[in-house]
């Protein structure tokens, strides 16, 4: 596992919907970047609501058809939840954490105060304003989301930094409090968000090197921060490109995205979509000579 000097990458899809050409291509550059090395799969369900069993098994079957293989058992987020709720203990004990009841409205409401500053946009919307920083963990109810007092976690650690691609990149502490602020790690009714638990998962399955869309390289300075307050290994991180339709829009964000299966269906093979999506041994494809 960790340590053994093997790379070791992950797929981890949720299961709440059908695979399209942007996961196969999320997929296959997770295991182009573990060759040599693991690839392995993770099923990110942690959203109880939205994700669906046969979602999860056509994962498996899209995934197999497309020429990947993965070891089993595959971890799956609703199985860890204990893991979680031990690490949001730790952090707890630190005193970093307070429950927060607001509402998207409260925080727009809050932000257009004539005292507050400019609202910020961060990873995950608005920077929240600070309105329940005050709250002690005690009194959390189940209405209560929990966050992170950013403010205490960067006087744990100082500045952030990890490897793309490469390439160092590095955010001071105020960078992290005026635009990412004081993040959710347990959503209301959830026990975890996906912050805390990719961070957690991603130690616990010994991942050496993070592949996924460029869209989350914001959200990583989170995780970095949480390996950092957890005394977890900070692994190197591959942020990909984001494959588009032909008018410029982000698959993920279609509802009428082709799925595999509908491709399939349809006649396509799996070297026709390895080329649909510039994966067919060409020099377009990641290779692993920069990590
Ligand atoms: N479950 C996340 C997604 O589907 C995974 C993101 C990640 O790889 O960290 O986008």
């Amino acid at each position: 596992m960790a340590g053994d000097g093997l790379t070791r990458t992950r797929f981890a899809p949720s299961p709440t919907g059908l695979l399209h050409l942007g996961h196969a291509f999320a997929a296959l550059t997770a295991a182009r970047l573990a060759d040599p090395g693991e690839f392995l799969l993770r099923i990110e369900d942690i959203d109880r609501d939205r994700c669906r069993a046969a979602f999860e098994a056509a994962i498996f079957q899209d995934l197999r058809w497309l020429g990947l293989d993965w070891p089993v058992p595959v971890m799956r987020q609703s199985e860890r939840m204990p893991a979680y709720a031990q690490s949001l203990a730790g952090l707890d004990a630190m005193g970093l954490l307070y429950p927060c009841g607001c509402r998207r409205g409260d925080i727009r409401a809050a932000l257009s105060a004539p005292q507050e500053g400019a609202s910020v946009m961060g990873p995950d919307g608005l920077v929240y304003p600070g309105t329940c920083r005050g709250r002690r963990m005690a009194e959390a109810g189940p209405e209560d989301a929990i966050r992170l007092n950013a403010d205490r976690a960067l006087a744990v650690t100082g500045a952030l930094a990890f490897m793309d691609k490469g390439l160092r990149h590095e955010l001071s502490t105020e960078s992290f409090i005026s635009g990412i602020g004081d993040v959710i790690l347990a959503r209301r009714g959830w026990g975890t968000s996906y912050h805390l638990a990719v961070t957690v998962d991603d130690a616990a399955q010994g991942i050496t090197l993070v592949t996924r869309g460029a869209d989350l390289f914001e959200a990583t300075w989170i995780h970095v921060l949480l390996q950092q307050l957890l005394e977890l290994p900070t692994p190197s991180y591959w942020h990909h490109i984001l494959i588009r339709d032909d008018e410029g829009r982000r698959l993920a964000k279609r509802d009428d995205a082709r799925s595999l299966r509908e491709l399939r269906d349809a006649g396509a093979t799996p070297s026709k979509i390895r080329q649909m999506i510039g994966f067919d041994n060409s020099t377009s494809a990641p290779s692993r000579t920069a990590v």
